[in-house]
């Protein structure tokens, strides 16, 4: 296995709903540059562990604890921080990863599945990131390990700007969290504090199976990416270690799309 530059060695990184897909994969892609890492699960206590045991054992570069947090609990995550930074000593990188689809056309969309998804995907992201807001204004710069105060990495969606007809809660969620990124990034980067979206295309996890297994869904959904392979979470990975990183030191308040071109509205390539 090829260990990379080691760029997160020191710091602390906590992911949210890393017991799959993306956040497994961005909990890994970070373990393996040195982070101390928190794999954050809701459900998936089992899965949750296997990710920090390979961290621990077989990227032998970070060091790992599981911790479970729902994140649309103001109890459970301020629980998340306290028990992370009593013991790592503190957070340098927040990634408000976990997320969820309860899809309905929007005249039969229940009050419940609307407010589920919001306080999922909206809520939960504010939460985590204020606390680690809190926290790096706490604990003050470490020059030692990086240029910046905090980093805050909110996953967001190619649906933070697509409007997506029978899932409008979701995008509603993605939508939202490009203001409070902004917000975020406007009020702290005099701060140092650096907060970034990623917005993945349609990436193969559990989130979307039923498109990818159906092979007429599938064809269908590569119509919509102009690079025309379904992306993997290790895309996802690799721009989450580079955001965490001092190399993308002078980006901050961006969406950066991890989409293969999902966004350029492909049907228009032969002038709609
Ligand atoms: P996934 O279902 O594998 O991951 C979602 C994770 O969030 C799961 O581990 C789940 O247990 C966790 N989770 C759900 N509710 C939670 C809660 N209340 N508290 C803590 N954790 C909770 O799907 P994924 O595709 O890996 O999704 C990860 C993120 O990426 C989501 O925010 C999703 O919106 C976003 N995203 C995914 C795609 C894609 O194509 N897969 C595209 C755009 C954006």
């Amino acid at each position: 296995m090829q260990i990379p530059n080691q760029r997160l060695k020191n710091q602390t990184c906590i992911v949210t709903g890393s017991s799959s897909g993306i956040g497994k994969a961005v909990a890994k892609s970070l373990g393996l540059e040195g982070a101390n890492m928190v794999v954050n699960y809701h459900s998936g206590k089992k899965e949750a562990e296997e990710v920090a045991d390979w961290i621990n054992n077989e990227s032998r570069c970070g060091s790992a604890i599981a911790i479970k947090c729902d994140v649309s609990s103001e109890k459970d995550v301020k629980e998340m921080f306290k028990k992370t930074i009593s013991h790592f000593g503190t957070v340098d990188v927040c990634v408000a990863n976990a997320g969820i689809q309860i899809d309905h056309p929007l005249h039969e969309m229940p009050l419940k599945a609307w407010q589920k998804v919001i306080d999922v995907n909206l809520t939960g992201q504010f939460l985590c990131a204020r606390e680690a807001l809190k926290e790096f204004l706490r604990r003050g710069m470490r020059k030692e390990v990086s240029k910046s105060l905090g980093k805050i990495i909110h996953m967001s969606s190619v649906h933070e700007e697509i409007p997506w007809a029978g899932h409008a809660n979701y995008a509603a969620s993605k939508g939202a969290l490009l203001m409070l990124m902004e917000s975020i990034c406007q009020a702290y980067a005099h701060k140092k504090i650096r907060c970034n979206s990623i917005a993945p295309g349609a990436i193969k996890t559990d989130i979307n199976k039923e498109v990818w297994v159906d092979e007429k869904e599938k064809k269908e959904l590569l119509k919509l990416i102009p690079y025309k392979r379904i992306g993997i979470p290790e895309d996802i990975g690799s721009v989450a270690c580079w955001l965490a990183s001092d190399e993308s030191e002078y980006v901050n308040g961006t969406t950066i799309f991890v989409d293969g071109g999902m966004t350029c509205y492909p049907g228009f390539s032969t002038n709609g």
